[in-house]
């Protein structure tokens, strides 16, 4: 039995066996070989085992997201055969005498590098696709097993760390509860796990040789404790909890139905976040009014080249037509910080948090951003959409996005294709929106505050650092008071406000929101009926 304590991101109780996630970034050495021939064998080996990997994801793909999406692992398969990239594997093996692993990652880098340097855009969105199948070959070199979630029973995620676009790209039905070695609470994987109604555990101190897939675990999300090999008593203990767990879900179930009103009469709007149209269930399971915050960039992450506007168009859609009428609220584009897509190539920054991210690739690379525009004024048609534009800093910002709206406007008109302009806010997330928070809301229809990376920004706090957790304080007098602000500057332009980050969900803090007059909250939908309860129970006067 080995125990061990970290830092809980979703409260809850799972027992499974565990499946030990390696990371596939790990470094390549460079080894000097005798036997070249043998070295030029082993990668012939790697490409074979590829092509079988490749061929069933693309059978897999071709399933369940159709033939234009599964058509990238085709792709793939047809650049490993391409002879100049084999060539200058296998001649670097021989005439640099060096390991196979290292003359693989050599090549895809230098292959890649080119082909990211080239200026039609095609060609430089195949950079990924080398990166991507040199890894490949690494890890095939280096005996790690492409791991097939889909194809193995539920279990007990445990990794060094997961990010983003690797969180995302797991079917969800297959994940018990996730155990990371490190991780910062405020981080996109944490918020994806609460999304998706997970327990999870981050800087757990454990070593991930002495874990292998296969073990059983207990992970206790209210104690902030994971158990290996669990004896029988902690077994009957861990049974007995998750009976009790289910027990309180339930009585929540009764609250379905109801609305979200105080003892004495004030109502608020209860919304939900989510990140891709396969959460729309939660959000109806767990009778949310709306939708408060659909992070878009979910989108653009875990594949190798840019959403084309149908497929975007297709999913708003179909979002906007399971939530029947209810509010949708859709966030253009946030990637940047962590959320990182190598086909952006967006280089290396030293500060990636304060840095070229979320508005400011849509401002500067426009093609992008209206080709969603596009795809979010034509959902428009279909619902009650409304577009929400992230780290929002000026008035001129706004001012540009009007120009752009206008002239996306203009080419849909000119093509014919029927669309609607939608409700537009804005996400209130930098203390400089919210000082010129009056200013702007004469300008939008609506604000919603990010309060994750408001705090971040305030505190001079990086959300990624986990070093930094102990100083992160959520409950800051600064942010109250910026949130408070914030309201009142909407009310007064007669525009409402909401808060989509993660505070909103805090019950400790539910009154005073209500009391400041806060219009909506919008929390992961495992939140929803928990808040309904705290408001039900709640008055505003004391
Ligand atoms: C926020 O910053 O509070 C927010 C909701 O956006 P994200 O967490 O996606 O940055
Ligand atoms: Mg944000």
């Amino acid at each position: 039995m080995m125990r061990f304590s970290g830092k809980t991101v979703y409260k809850g109780i799972q027992m499974g066996p565990v499946l030990v996630l390696k990371g596939n970034d790990s470094q390549v050495k460079r080894d000097k070989i005798q036997d070249a021939d043998a070295e030029v064998e082993r990668v012939g080996h790697a490409v074979e085992k590829a092509q079988q990997q490749l061929k069933k994801l693309y059978d897999k793909a071709v399933k369940e997201v159709g033939e234009t999406s599964a058509a990238i692992f085709e792709v793939h398969q047809m650049m490993l055969e391409d002879e100049d990239y084999l060539d200058a594997i296998h001649n670097m093996i021989r005439t640099e005498m060096v390991n196979a692993e290292y003359a693989v990652a050599v090549t895809g880098d230098n292959f890649s590098e080119m082909f990211a340097g080239m200026d039609d855009d095609y060609m430089k969105a195949r950079a990924a696709d080398i990166r991507d199948i040199s890894n490949r070959l690494v890890q095939n070199l280096q005996g790690k097993e492409d791991i097939d979630l889909n194809s193995s029973e539920p279990a007990i995620i445990v990794a060094e760390d997961l990010s983003p676009s690797e969180t995302v790209q797991m079917d969800k039905e297959k994940i018990l509860a996730f155990v990371t070695v490190h991780g910062s609470s405020n981080s996109h994987t944490a918020i994806l796990a609460r999304m998706m109604n997970i327990p999870a555990l981050i800087g757990v101190p454990m070593d991930l040789d002495a874990i292998q897939s296969g073990m059983t675990a207990v992970v206790d999300g209210f104690k902030g404790e994971v158990i290996f090999e669990p004896d029988e008593r902690e077994c009957e203990a861990a049974k007995k909890r998750m009976e009790e767990e289910q027990e309180k879900l339930q009585l929540l179930q009764s609250l379905k139905g109801k609305e979200n009103i105080t003892l004495d009469g004030k109502k608020i709007n209860i919304f939900a976040n989510i990140g891709s149209v396969g959460d729309v269930g939660y959000v109806l399971e767990n009778d949310a009014g709306g939708i408060g915050l659909f992070r878009s960039e979910f989108l653009y992450l875990g594949r190798d080249s840019f959403p084309a506007e149908e497929e975007q168009f297709q999913a708003y859609k179909q979002v906007v037509q399971m939530m029947a009428g209810k509010k949708v609220i859709i966030r253009t584009l946030d990637i940047g910080a962590d959320k990182q897509v190598e086909y952006f190539n967006l280089g290396k920054e030293d500060n990636p948090a304060m840095g070229y991210r979320a508005i400011r690739i849509c401002l500067k690379q426009s093609e992008i951003f209206r080709t969603q525009l596009r795809a979010l004024f034509r959902a428009a048609v279909f619902g009650n959409l409304s577009v929400m534009y992230p780290m929002i800093t000026s008035v001129e910002e706004v001012q540009k996005i009007y120009e752009i709206v206008d002239s996306v406007k203009a080419e849909l008109d000119g093509d014919g294709v029927p669309y609607k302009v939608p409700e537009q806010g804005i996400m209130i997330e930098t203390p400089a929106a919210v000082m010129i928070s009056d200013e702007l809301a004469e300008l939008v229809d609506f604000f919603s505050i990010g309060t994750n990376d408001l705090t971040q920004y305030t505190l001079a706090i990086d959300r990624q650092n986990e070093k930094l957790d102990e100083f992160y304080n959520a409950h800051h007098k600064a942010i109250l008071r910026m949130i408070r602000m914030t309201v009142e500057n909407a009310h007064k332009a007669g525009k409402w406000a909401g808060i989509c980050g993660e505070l909103g969900a805090d019950p400790e803090l539910t009154r005073e929101f209500v009391r400041m007059g806060v219009d909506e909250l919008s929390v992961a939908p495992s939140m929803v009926l928990r808040l309904r309860k705290a408001v039900r129970e709640m008055k505003t006067e004391d």
